[in-house]
């Protein structure tokens, strides 16, 4: 944080100041130029009476420089990036292995469910998802999920997703609408939460979330840019929790021929400048294309993605929802293959890829020279 002080401020107005943030624990440095001083600020600035210090006598402005989400943000530097790894069951997502979480858009039954188990075990993935009480735009739809009808038929729909789980040794990732259900994913032993896309800025959602030990995949909202996302991943971590995943799947643009837009541009800029924490890709929401999962979930694993989110069904033709995206059994099995191919290569070629922070400073120096030499004049 900056503090800028008005042109008019007197010597004794910025020792003031000073003496303020000495007492508040801060360090600071200043910088006095002809007509303005500026003030620096070292130290959690989350914690700074920033009303009562713009409210004193010579300062203009406070000049915030750190980025406002600060445990999401990058640790490291653009040439030593630093990025956390998160327990999600036994796995480990953002480790030396790429995670594959999958399953049907809905939980369907008992029977669908542990099919849909054995296909994703079967096929080498390593996280089974489903949801158990559905958003449905229309109200007329027929379909909110197995669970959306009573207290018991969600605590049922949970049961059947985790007996699943545990009979093809799968954690699970199911979504969570309403915070008051929290104890109830946590008892029956949900071991990963997922924030959907319409809740992704749910201020009492994500408040609640922040004192569960489970992990979270919290999904972009498609309407919001990237910065404001991970602003709302802040709150579910702003009170010390870090085991949050990001999820890119989709946002609203003028296409219309894909449900979503997937923001590849998202996924790199979330990996390699943003953000410590390991991004999903879901291609499945991010197209609602079946024939395009495949390729944009590679894409998605290029770009930055350590971990995939699938949707995939024993029979996508009778889905109860989402199965115009749902991969078919050999569909999926296939783009499993393909997915270890691609983080194979990722890891293989990250060496060649060079932030430009790591250049040699040459071509400052050289600046002037070539301008010459390739205009004419300097
Ligand atoms: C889902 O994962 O099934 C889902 C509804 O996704 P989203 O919230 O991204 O639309
Ligand atoms: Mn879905």
């Amino acid at each position: 944080m900056l503090v800028k002080m008005s042109r008019d401020a007197t010597p004794e107005e910025v020792t003031a100041v000073e003496e303020k943030l000495h007492a508040l624990n801060y360090k600071t440095g200043k910088m006095v130029g002809e007509e303005i001083t500026l003030i620096g600020v070292y130290g959690d600035i989350s914690q700074l009476p920033v009303v009562e210090i713009q409210e004193m006598g010579g300062v203009d402005t406070l000049i915030p420089i750190s980025r406002a989400y600060k445990r999401v943000a990058q640790k490291g530097t653009a040439g030593n990036l630093i990025h956390r790894a998160v327990r999600l069951g036994n796995l480990k997502v953002g480790g030396e292995k790429l995670t594959i979480i999958a399953g049907p858009c809905s939980v369907e039954g008992e029977v669908q469910i542990m099919e849909a188990a054995r296909i994703v075990k079967e096929a080498g993935a390593d996280a089974l998802r489903g949801g158990v009480v559905k958003y449905r735009s229309s109200p007329y739809s027929g379909w909110e999920g197995i669970g959306s009808t009573s207290e018991e038929a969600l605590r049922n729909g949970l049961k059947y997703i985790v007996k699943a789980g545990r009979e093809f040794g799968l954690p699970t990732v199911v979504e969570i609408l309403d915070a008051a259900d929290l104890p109830l994913y946590e008892d029956i032993g949900i071991d990963c939460l997922q924030v959907g896309e319409v809740n992704s800025k749910n201020q009492a959602l994500l408040n609640r979330l922040r004192d569960t030990p489970l992990p979270v995949i919290h999904k972009r909202g498609n309407s919001l840019d990237i910065e404001a996302y991970l602003l709302w991943v802040e709150r579910v971590m702003s009170a010390g929790k870090e085991n949050v995943i990001l999820c890119e799947r989709g946002i609203i643009s003028p296409n219309r021929y894909t449900r979503n837009t997937l923001d590849l541009g998202g996924i790199a800029a979330f990996h390699y400048q943003l953000s410590c924490l390991p991004v999903a890709v879901d291609a499945s929401h991010g197209t609602g294309i079946r024939d395009l999962v495949h390729p944009m979930t590679l894409a998605g694993i290029m770009a930055g993605a350590s971990a995939v989110l699938v949707e995939t069904h024993p029979n996508p033709l009778i889905a109860k929802s989402d199965g115009f995206q749902g991969l078919f059994p050999e569909q999926f099995a296939g783009l499993v293959k393909a997915c270890e191919k691609v983080w194979e290569l990722r890891k293989r070629i990250e060496a060649h890829y060079i932030p430009t922070v790591k250049l040699d400073r040459k071509y400052e120096a050289r600046a002037e020279a070539d301008k010459k030499r390739f205009y004419g004049s300097a």
